[in-house]
């Protein structure tokens, strides 16, 4: 009987793992036109201040509009384009889109807001990536200022070396870095104070695990290591009041999470800006 169920679950097993198969399959196939045919999209989350309650910046996040599966998250094709290279294409489409949407709201009077972009390790490792930048914002005419650049940990810990190299080329032309998923990767403290950093961004899983007693010390851990090497701190996936107002008397500067907002097409959120905006 236990050699049966044992079969069953290999069965079930394999019958999962080829479903996983076919829709990676599917996935990278479809990949490569969606780049050709422009089939993606931008959403956008606010990140407010948690003292003030008013929109610091946005951040882009790229969403795939597929003729047959509809809007395909992230985590379902990035990893797929990491592997294939095609990133680098989808990231130069959501970099320069990102920076022209932020010159947009500026020109139709919005306001002047940050525009936050996810940078994938493959791009960063690309020698031409500070030139694709400095192309991207002179093109759209977004003020460096208001470009924030976000790379993992695990991209800027893999070589400290390049890193800063391609940091400084990047503080030089005068966009803001962050360090995302903060916590969640293996950053060596000595080797952190070294990066032109403007904000770290603490991880999703902390902000959840906050109530327990061991949550609440990594969060203030998190925030005290930031303040002292002169970092802003961002929360994200800020869902409750409560995690929003422990957050505020933490210390932390900004929140970003479903409880403020749900990242969404820039149309949807541009009465939400301008009401920040004019405060
Ligand atoms: P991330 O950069 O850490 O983005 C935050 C993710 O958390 C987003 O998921 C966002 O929708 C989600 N989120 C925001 N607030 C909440 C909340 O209150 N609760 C919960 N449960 N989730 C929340 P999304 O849009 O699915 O993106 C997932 C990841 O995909 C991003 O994580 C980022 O690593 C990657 N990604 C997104 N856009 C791009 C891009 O243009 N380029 C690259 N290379 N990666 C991207
Ligand atoms: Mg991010
Ligand atoms: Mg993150
Ligand atoms: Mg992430």
């Amino acid at each position: 009987q236990a050699k049966d169920a044992g079969r069953n679950q290999i069965k079930f097993f394999s019958a999962e793992m080829n479903e996983q198969v076919k829709e990676r399959t599917l996935i990278e196939h479809s990949l490569r036109a969606a780049v050709v045919r422009s089939q993606f999209v931008l959403h956008y989350q606010p990140s407010v201040c948690l003292t003030s309650g008013t929109v610091k910046g946005v951040e882009a996040l790229v969403r795939w509009n597929h003729p047959e599966l509809g809007m395909v998250p992230p985590a379902r094709f990035i990893p797929v384009a990491e592997d294939t290279g095609l990133i680098v294409d989808i990231g130069s489409w959501v970099l320069r889109e990102a920076c022209a949407q932020g010159r947009r709201w500026i020109d139709s009077g919005v306001g002047r807001f940050s525009v936050a972009v996810n940078v994938s390790a493959r791009q960063f490792r690309r020698p031409s990536f500070a030139a694709e930048v400095r192309e991207a914002l002179r093109e759209t005419g977004l003020p460096a200022d208001l470009l924030d650049l976000e790379i993992t940990e695990s991209v800027v810990m893999a070589d400290v070396q390049q890193a800063v190299e391609v940091m400084a080329e990047l503080k030089e032309i005068g966009v803001r870095m962050s360090i995302d998923d903060f916590g969640t990767g293996y950053s060596s403290l000595s080797y952190l104070r070294l990066f032109p950093l403007d904000y770290l961004k603490i991880d999703q899983s902390f902000i959840a695990e906050m109530g327990t007693p061991s949550g609440d010390a990594m969060v203030r851990s998190i925030v005290m290591l930031g303040h002292s090497l002169d970092f802003g701190l961002i929360a994200e996936g800020v869902e409750t009041a409560a995690q929003r107002d422990h957050l505020r008397d933490l210390g932390c500067d900004q929140m970003q999470g479903y409880l403020f907002s749900r990242p969404q097409p820039a149309d949807a959120l541009e009465a939400l800006l301008a009401a920040s905006a004019g405060r």
